[in-house]
């Protein structure tokens, strides 16, 4: 099936080229940006233009920022092709639901993604945590914006969410493996003055769940959760890749390079069964931390 990719930057590039590269589902047929092109891939500066003029590509996957993104997926689904959303699936949750109303109404499919629950060890986490209690968690999602995201202005922007953009992905693994449902009690955001979206986050979140997220970790960074329960102790590192249980690694693998072959795979399943897939649940704990937390003023922020 023929694909177009949208906003060719950071995540285009490192993930969504390969990914579709290897596949045996997807040829990339067009790319659409500003700047950045694919070798080999014929380029469009303008969405309209491409969509347009490439009648027979019947799916689209966009890479872009969630605020210009909305527009564009508008466009998308206006068009009547199947729609693939980068996460977080939108800048606000009224926005996802109208894409959901579009998608169901011109009968094409819609995956919102959420790359972290492709990583090794969450299906099997999932399974060793079905039935069993959660007395307490703890999320530690602590990396350098200036490395992962070098002077990406946007994602401490209004709508950007700031260190949100990978705390989500913690949240949802955490939404994707629990047996409960979790909601948000409490949150602490620390917004640097000149700057629009948090830079550090601390969460409560029901069933004795506590997260810290920072952007400003230096050395060492860490995208790890444990979970202590009635019948152990469970520990996901390296964004959900390695699996400890009682503190013997059983499974997954010490890499994130699987989880964009994995969106991929279910896309082309979602466009055959004319299905979506939607879960907002990380974004409503986000939204929640935004509605309920408490905000304190830190140090101004320069890339
Ligand atoms: P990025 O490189 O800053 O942006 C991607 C591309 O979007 C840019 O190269 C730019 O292309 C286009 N763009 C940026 N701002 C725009 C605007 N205001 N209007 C129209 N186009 C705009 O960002 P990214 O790191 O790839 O992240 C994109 C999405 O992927 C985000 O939602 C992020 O959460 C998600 N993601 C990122 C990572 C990562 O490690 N970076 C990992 C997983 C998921 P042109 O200038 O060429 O148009």
């Amino acid at each position: 099936m023929d694909i177009a990719l949208v906003g060719i930057g950071k995540i285009a590039l490192d993930q969504h080229v390969p990914a579709l590269a290897a596949s045996g589902d997807w040829t990339l047929a067009a790319s659409v940006s500003r700047h950045g092109t694919v070798d080999g891939i014929e380029a469009f500066t303008d969405l309209e233009t491409m969509l347009a003029a490439r009648p027979e590509i019947g799916t689209v996957s966009l890479c872009l920022p969630p605020v210009p993104r909305f527009a564009a997926a508008q466009a998308v689904l206006r068009a009547g092709r199947h729609l693939m959303l980068e996460k977080p699936p939108g800048a606000t949750l009224a926005e996802v639901h109208i894409l959901q109303d579009m998608a169901r109404a011109q009968g094409v499919s819609l995956f919102a993604t959420w790359h972290s629950r492709m990583a090794h060890g969450v299906a099997a986490a999932r399974r060793w945590l079905a039935g069993r209690t959660i007395h307490e968690g703890r999320i530690t999602w602590r990396e350098d914006v200036r490395k992962w995201h070098p002077g990406q202005d946007w994602i401490l922007a209004a709508g950007g969410m700031g260190v949100f953009d990978p705390g989500i992905n913690a949240l949802s693994i955490l939404t994707e493996i629990l047996p409960q449902p979790v909601h948000l009690t409490d949150a602490q955001l620390d917004f640097p003055a000149n700057r629009q979206a948090p830079i550090a986050a601390r969460l409560s979140l029901s069933q004795g769940i506590e997260a810290d997220f920072d952007f400003r970790q230096q050395g060492p960074q860490t995208w790890d959760m444990e979970f202590r329960t009635d019948a152990g102790h469970l520990a996901l590192r390296m964004g959900g890749n390695l699996l400890e249980i009682d503190g013997q690694r059983v499974g997954g693998q010490d890499s994130i390079m699987g989880e964009y072959p994995a969106l991929y795979a279910r896309m082309a399943d979602l466009v055959r069964d004319r299905a979506s897939d939607v879960d907002l649940a990380p974004m409503v704990l986000v939204a929640d931390a935004f509605t309920r937390g408490s905000r304190n003023s830190v140090d101004p922020f320069e890339f």
